[in-house]
């Protein structure tokens, strides 16, 4: 298995992108390396710990990528939670801003049942409306949220404080 240390040294730092002022972290050299792809998903897995999870929630697009390999390897499902209107089946909404834009994501009204254990899972903290946004719509369906898991936090930012849930775990921190 890779280090965490492994991690951070391949993903590439893309300044003003896509608008000026961001600094975008790239995470696909760690995706195209076999061995820093499976460490990336097996320490995002870890932070589930002993609980059972029931189904590992993704948010679009880059949290599909990891919350799918984590569902595949804790055995628990993979539901996601998309931007408005890719969604075919009747769906809860929630209206959020992010770093760069506003936007509403989306759940499927019955991917989660009331009470069943979910880590949700995404590629970056930054301001943490996504992940707050999907906390609510969690909320919603009554789900229980063991923790909130990312690669990466941007902590400057300070994302952690909008979600107000006592396991939020990053990877690596900037
Ligand atoms: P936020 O809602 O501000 O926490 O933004 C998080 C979402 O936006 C994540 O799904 C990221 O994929 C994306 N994002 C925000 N800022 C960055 C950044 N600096 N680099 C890469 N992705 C980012």
């Amino acid at each position: 298995m890779s280090t965490a240390a492994e991690l951070d040294s391949n993903i590439r730092d893309v300044p003003d992108f896509p608008k000026p002022g961001i600094l975008f972290k790239d995470i696909t050299p760690i995706l195209g390396d076999p061995k820093l792809f499976k460490t990336s998903i097996q320490l995002l897995a870890e932070t589930a710990g002993d609980t059972q999870i029931d189904k590992v929630v993704g948010i679009d697009a880059r949290g599909f990528i990891f919350a799918a390999g984590v569902a595949h390897l804790i055995g628990a499902g993979f539901v996601p939670v998309r931007k408005k209107g890719k969604l075919p089946w009747t769906t809860h909404q929630m209206a959020y801003s992010l770093e760069y834009g506003e936007d509403i994501v989306e759940i499927h009204s019955d991917a989660v049942k009331p009470g069943e254990k979910i880590l949700l899972v995404d590629d970056l903290l930054a301001t943490g409306g996504t992940a707050a946004a999907a906390t609510k719509l969690l909320k919603a369906l009554d789900a229980d949220i063991v923790g909130i898991s990312f690669l990466i936090e941007l902590e400057a930012l300070n994302g952690r404080k909008n979600l107000e849930h006592p396991h939020v775990h990053s990877i690596l921190k900037y």
